[in-house]
């Protein structure tokens, strides 16, 4: 006689403390990179000489002149839009989204992508939550702040989550190809979220998005440095270090020295290797630099988006 299999559920701390890392490893990636944004890697090398030509440490500075540990539009988003889910009763619709972005831009952020300020300006002037569709539209700026998503949908079915991502992201970028980006970040967050390995989300993610999206391609092609905010070249840059899987410090440490849009490929490695690696795998050095409300804001905000699925 044979006994099924009982369905394996996930384990709901071990789910609540990849959520939180995924949440930390953002801004501590939008926080370790903004250093170096805008900065070529032998202008990193050349600037970073005294430690052996490699920036690893949580200190501020850079073109934004930022305190150590604070963080950009990447994480700032990321929270407007997670407190925007939260009041929306958990659900991801662009009239709440638009509004809250909206909010954001007025409370003056330190930075702010091109695409983000044009489709808001649009949505105040007209009060049309979604942006346009626009071939142009490509950035990476519906990308780097997709997480609270991946939290608010965790255990949805997958058009529902692609759905609620797409949701999310038109309210500034209606694009094909930041559409596949957003959808293949939220979903391969879930599935780390799971406790899936990186091997498992090659091949059910990884495969795909690069099979659908060739642009996305990154094995055959030479370490893509000086990434630009072109949602195409940041994910190229993100995957080859993620693929590495060379532990979350690595990882982050390899995607911000390639410079360009550092503090974006940082966050979003910083979501991806979160919740891959786990909160164990986090430096506590770069923890203890973090700013400390952001730091509160992304624990609280990882615990009440999971809650809002259940
Ligand atoms: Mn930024
Ligand atoms: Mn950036």
């Amino acid at each position: 006689m044979s006994v099924a299999p009982a369905a394996v559920e996930p384990d709901r701390a071990d789910v609540l403390a990849r959520a939180e890392a995924a949440y930390l490893g953002l801004a501590l990636g939008d926080a370790l990179g903004a250093t170096v944004e805008f900065m070529t890697p032998r202008e990193i090398a050349h600037h970073f000489a005294h430690q052996g030509g490699v920036h690893r440490e949580i200190i501020g500075g850079g073109w934004l002149k930022l305190k150590p540990g604070q963080v950009t539009d990447d994480t700032t988003m990321s929270l407007a839009l997670g407190e925007a889910i939260l009041s929306n009763g958990g659900r991801v619709e662009a009239p709440a989204c638009a509004r809250a972005f909206d909010a954001w831009m007025r409370a003056k952020p330190v930075d702010i992508g091109n695409t983000v300020r044009r489709n808001l300006l649009a949505f105040r002037r007209t009060g049309e939550p979604q942006a346009p569709a626009s071939e142009h539209d490509a950035g990476n700026g519906a990308a780097m702040r997709v997480l609270p998503v991946a939290l608010a949908t965790f255990g949805w079915p997958e058009d529902a989550v692609r759905d609620a991502t797409r949701a999310q992201a038109h309210v500034t970028h209606n694009n094909a190809m930041s559409d596949a980006a957003c959808e293949f970040l939220v979903l391969a967050v879930q599935d780390f979220l799971r406790g899936d390995s990186l091997q498992q989300v090659v091949q059910r993610r990884i495969h795909p998005l690069v099979s659908d999206v060739p642009a996305f391609g990154f094995g055959d092609r030479p370490r893509r440095e000086n990434p630009s905010g072109w949602v195409v070249e940041t994910m190229q840059a993100v995957l080859q270090a993620v693929i590495e899987d060379h532990g979350f410090e690595n990882c982050l440490v390899d995607v911000v020295n390639r410079g360009g849009d550092a503090d974006t490929t940082g966050a979003i490695t910083g979501m991806l290797a979160g919740a891959m690696y786990g909160l164990d795998a986090i430096p506590s050095r770069w923890l203890s630099q973090l700013d400390s409300n952001v730091h509160k804001r992304c624990e609280s905000q990882a615990r009440q988006l999971l809650a809002a699925t259940s």
